[in-house]
């Protein structure tokens, strides 16, 4: 039996993909080398049972923004997915135990704003006002294939609505650091601080040309809809993607590794599992990082040369860490019994600690103080424990892959096996300072070094939880290759579709849906 795509890797953008092709009707097998499905998108009893822990992704509101969710919605809600809305969206707090949050009612984030500065306040407002003119061009931009008639039409609709000025802003948003448009907008060290946190969700310092446009897109997205977690755990999309598969009949092999993609005439005709299965497609689609793809599952050298060389120069972004607690009780934020509700809240209280964390990390060494997103899905979600009890899930950026030394001149040992403990302990020490007994509170605790990340996930290489910088220089049409940003390889009906692929990483689903579009319509 042929099937009409073997798609490698059950991430959510394969899943996506798989999804499409089957309601396009399709023969589809997924095969996904882990016992359980969803790369970085998973929800396990890590520390204690009852106590349901995402062990990556938790924020879906990319997922519930996307037009893969807007185009397959019904299937996938008969299908059992459902999030669970967010109305404090994130907090940073800051070294004088004050902070400020974005909220889903505007009064509320306004009145913060206007706490620290009259000015930004304004300016928040005002830049509000502008995204709603902005966002459909920009969102339109982001959710074509690069380069495509779709992406120069969403340009060009730019220009005739908004003139010579608005797609010079544009481009401005596209290519500035945050730094740069944080400072043409507020005044307050506070509100930079605020959103410029979320350039470190990706890999931009504050310094880092291209890095304008995440924070600017979370801070006025969560403004304007609020985030959304998945009701019960991340997993919800996951569930609901696979019921959907095999309701018509597509196939998800779990804990069948692809040993090899088979290639014959320079066109791939199938995949070996690693037990020695051969199983025949006519189109193969990988959700696997490029890197992997062409350096273990594609054979053939010779013709690839190039190809392979451009791959070579593809960079990954700095590795993450998560650390995941079972809780007695909620942090007690000095900064306010209010900061509880938020489901994010960030420690990088000032642009300098973050251009001096970037810094330290690039140069291999673990950083003084790191970037902490302390996530509270049970804020939100409280079913995801036991009665009463919570789960912390704290994501700490950014970090070395390979360890040169520590920057504080504590830790020793340049394995991430050796150091992970110690590192949480610092972890652990920078959100005590804000939550003052978060120790006496623990139950549990499980820690995902950046090697452990790459372990549960063989995409996040060096626990790089982008599968690949975001920065513009391997961004928009040259992801991950220069003239091979839209799916299609040097190797005829093998294709790529994940995070390494435009438009790059996060719950969107974006290059599974583009690719399985632009084969099946
Ligand atoms: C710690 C962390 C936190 C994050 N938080 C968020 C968040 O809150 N919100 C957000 O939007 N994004 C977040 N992200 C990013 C987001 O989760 C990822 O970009 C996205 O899930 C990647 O999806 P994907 O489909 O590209 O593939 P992946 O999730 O990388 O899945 C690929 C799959 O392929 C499988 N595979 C690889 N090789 C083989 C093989 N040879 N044979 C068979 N199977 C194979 C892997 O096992 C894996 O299951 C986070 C990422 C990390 C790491």
């Amino acid at each position: 039996m042929t099937y009409d795509a073997i798609i490698v890797g059950a991430g959510h953008k394969g899943l996506a993909a798989a999804v499409h092709l089957t309601q396009k009707g399709w023969r589809v097998a997924v095969v996904e080398e882990k016992a359980a499905p969803g790369g970085a998108v998973k929800t396990r009893e890590l520390t204690l049972p009852g106590f349901r822990h995402d062990v990556a992704a938790m924020n879906l509101s990319m997922f519930a923004g996307s037009p893969f969710f807007q185009m397959h919605k019904e299937v996938l809600l008969k299908h059992g997915l459902a999030f669970a809305p967010v109305e404090d969206a994130f907090a940073s707090v800051f070294r004088d135990e004050t902070y400020l949050g974005v909220s889903k009612t505007l009064e509320t984030t306004v009145a913060g704003i206007a706490g620290v500065s009259a000015h930004d306040a304004e300016a928040w407002k005002a830049m509000l006002a502008r995204f709603g003119a902005e966002a459909p061009h920009i969102f339109a931009l982001l959710g074509a294939a690069m380069p495509s008639w779709g992406a120069a039409a969403a340009v060009w609709k730019a220009f005739r609505q908004r003139g010579a000025g608005g797609l010079y802003d544009l481009l401005k948003l596209l290519t500035a650091s945050p730094r740069d448009f944080l400072d043409a907008h507020f005044e307050s060290d506070k509100v930079k601080a605020m959103m410029a946190a979320w350039g470190l969700h990706l890999d931009f310092a504050p310094d880092t040309a291209g890095g304008a446009l995440f924070p600017y897109l979370e801070c006025m997205t969560n403004q304007a809809f609020g985030m959304v977690i998945g009701l019960g755990g991340a997993d919800t999309i996951v569930k609901a993607m696979i019921g959907a598969i095999q309701e018509k009949g597509g196939e998800v092999l779990l804990g069948a590794r692809v040993a090899s993609i088979d290639v014959a005439n320079g066109a791939a005709t199938g995949v070996t599992l690693s037990n020695g299965d051969k199983l025949e497609a006519k189109h193969v689609i990988a959700n696997v990082h490029p890197k992997l793809v062409f350096g273990d599952l594609v054979k053939e050298q010779a013709a690839l040369r190039d190809y392979r060389a451009g791959l070579a120069k593809f960079r990954a972004g700095p590795g993450a860490m998560m650390l995941h607690l079972a809780l007695d009780d909620l942090p007690r934020w000095r900064a306010g019994e209010a900061l509880r509700r938020f489901a994010y809240v960030h420690i990088a209280p000032d642009l300098a600690m973050m251009a001096r964390l970037y810094a330290e990390a690039a140069a291999g060494l673990l950083p003084v103080e790191p970037m902490l997103v302390v996530g509270q899905p049970t804020a939100i979600d409280p079913r995801r424990a036991p009665e009463g009890k919570h789960v912390l899930w704290v994501q700490v950026r950014v970090l070395p892959a390979a360890i040169r030394g520590d920057a504080a001149g504590e830790i020793a040992g340049s394995n991430w096996d050796e150091v992970k403990d110690a590192y949480a302990e610092r972890v652990l020490d920078l959100i005590e300072a804000h939550a003052p007994g978060l120790r006496r509170q623990i139950l549990g605790r499980a820690v995902f070094s950046p090697l452990d990340l790459e372990r549960e996930n063989p995409n996040l290489i060096g626990g790089d939880s982008l599968s690949g910088s975001h920065h513009l220089d391997q961004n928009f049409f040259l992801r991950p290759v220069p003239g091979w940003s839209r799916y299609a390889t040097p190797v005829r009906r093998l294709y790529l579709c994940g995070a390494s692929t435009w438009p790059g990483g996060g719950t969107g689903a974006g290059s599974g849906f583009l690719l399985a579009k632009s084969l099946a319509g």
